[in-house]
């Protein structure tokens, strides 16, 4: 009874606090963040009140949320939690399963295996491609990776798993300059230094310039990018992949958001070529908009992933297909499902138009800074938005107001030595009524500052 009056009470502040999602202030104020304070407690030698705890988590901490589930957070590419995904991860709480293995959590593997098929259809990847689901494009990145690395020196004729990588051919990366930090950290976990990695110098866009690209072997991984994180932008998948796959290289893809542009009919053409890589890393908890944490690491050869996240046990062995094969974890919650339940609500036009709607209403968006004043630095593709004003002392001037007023939130950046700030579409609760109050304050904010970033007429 306890339980259920506490679950209960649990539920009324979750909605109550979804239910004001959309005037609340989009960063904290100073006094909420002063609140926390409030948590600095010894730790109890006997324990508290459950209700009690869960007061003080709501009351204090609350306040002090960023509201990234909101219709105006337009920092770093989060996405919100669809009611739906939301809605199945506290059904999937009261379950509690843990799903390294069918014989964990029956349910969880079936879905998870729909969730995979799915994935697959609407992404437009190669059908019989292996899907773990993962925490993080992070994680995913490096189970990818492992598995790229683990297949090279398989095919090179290395016994890895017997010999290691201490004296094995020597693995090399070629990666964009631009490349998301996440997957040189990958790389750097796996034992690449900087000396294996070549960085490739990317054009004004931000891609990739194909012919600097060095020469391509069989101990080389490709790294590619759907999605540049300032700019939305594509590298040239058509001409790279294909030579990656020419010199036998691995070719793997990060489409932390990026990547959703395929399960558009617009943008679709944005990734062409894409497929044919070997392996692809797209986020849930993104762009899809399903809750912390969800991604995926999607492989072409399924065995190359099964074997190297193997972690069969005499008292827990796996198929091929089991998360915990797939996947850096062996306790797991099954994260396909909010993926399951995402695509089941929304569907292919569902998926498509939460996308396209957000790339138009990103256009929309440098439209309106253009018209204001401000330089827009990116060709706007996707959902990505670069923006400045005529020196770095203002642009900062402008970000900063627009953050304290609680109203919108978006982050600076440095583009080409130069301050800039990103605007990224990725809420399904955006709004255009969101779009028209962030441009109109923007074009207020233009007229408030000198360009020395100072307050005019003071
Ligand atoms: C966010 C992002 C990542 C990292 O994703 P996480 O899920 O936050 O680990 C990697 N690559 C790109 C392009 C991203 O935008």
């Amino acid at each position: 009874m306890q339980e259920l009056t506490l679950q209960m009470s649990a539920d009324a502040r979750a909605v109550s606090y979804i239910a004001g999602i959309d005037t609340r202030r989009v960063v904290p104020d100073a006094a909420a963040i002063d609140a926390l304070a409030k948590f600095d407690e010894h730790l109890p030698e006997i324990g508290c009140d459950p209700h009690e705890t869960l007061r003080i988590l709501d009351e204090v901490g609350s306040p002090a949320t960023v509201a990234s589930n909101g219709p105006r957070y337009f920092g770093f590419v989060v996405g919100a939690a669809l009611p739906v995904a939301a809605a199945v991860e506290r059904l999937m709480l009261a379950w509690d399963q843990g799903a390294p293995l069918a014989v964990t959590s029956p349910v969880s593997a079936a879905v998870e295996e729909i969730a995979s098929r799915w994935l697959l259809e609407i992404l437009d990847l190669p059908r019989g491609s292996a899907i773990g689901f993962g925490t993080s494009a992070s994680s995913s990145a490096l189970i990818c990776l492992a598995a790229a690395r683990r297949s090279l020196l398989v095919r090179a004729g290395w016994d890895v798993d017997r010999a290691g990588t201490n004296g094995a051919p020597r693995i090399k990366a070629v990666v964009s300059d631009k490349t998301h930090i996440t997957v040189l950290k990958a790389l750097r976990i796996l034992g690449l230094g900087t000396d294996d990695i070549t960085s490739v110098p990317t054009d004004q866009f931000g891609r990739i310039i194909v012919d600097r690209v060095p020469p391509l072997d069989a101990l080389t991984i490709l790294c590619l990018q759907a999605g540049e994180v300032n700019t939305g932008e594509f590298d040239s998948f058509s001409e790279l992949v294909a030579q990656g796959r020419k010199a036998s290289a691995w070719v793997h893809i990060d489409g932390a958001f990026g990547l959703w542009a395929r399960a558009t009919r617009g943008h679709k053409s944005l990734t062409e070529g894409v497929e044919d890589a070997d392996s692809w890393v797209v986020d849930g908890h993104k762009w899809l908009n399903t809750p912390y944490d969800c991604a995926m690491a999607i492989c072409r050869d399924p065995q190359s992933l099964a074997a190297a996240m193997n972690s069969d046990a005499a008292y827990a062995a796996g198929t091929a297909s089991a998360q915990k094969n797939l996947t850096l974890d062996f306790s797991r919650r099954p994260r396909g499902i909010p993926v399951w339940a995402a695509l089941r609500s929304l569907g292919r036009s569902g998926v498509d138009d939460l996308v396209s709607r957000h790339i138009a209403q990103a256009a929309l968006i440098a439209e309106s800074l253009k018209a204001a004043g401000y330089t827009v630095l990116n060709r706007v593709v996707l959902n990505q938005v670069l923006a400045r004003c005529e020196t770095d002392q203002k642009t900062r001037a402008v970000v900063k107001a627009a953050q304290d007023s609680g109203t919108v939130w978006f982050g600076s950046t440095t583009w080409e030595g130069q301050a800039a700030f990103r605007i990224s579409v990725s809420s399904w609760r955006t709004s255009d009524d969101d779009i028209a109050q962030l441009c109109r304050l923007m074009g207020r904010l233009i007229e408030r500052f000198d360009p020395a970033g100072l307050v005019l007429g003071t």
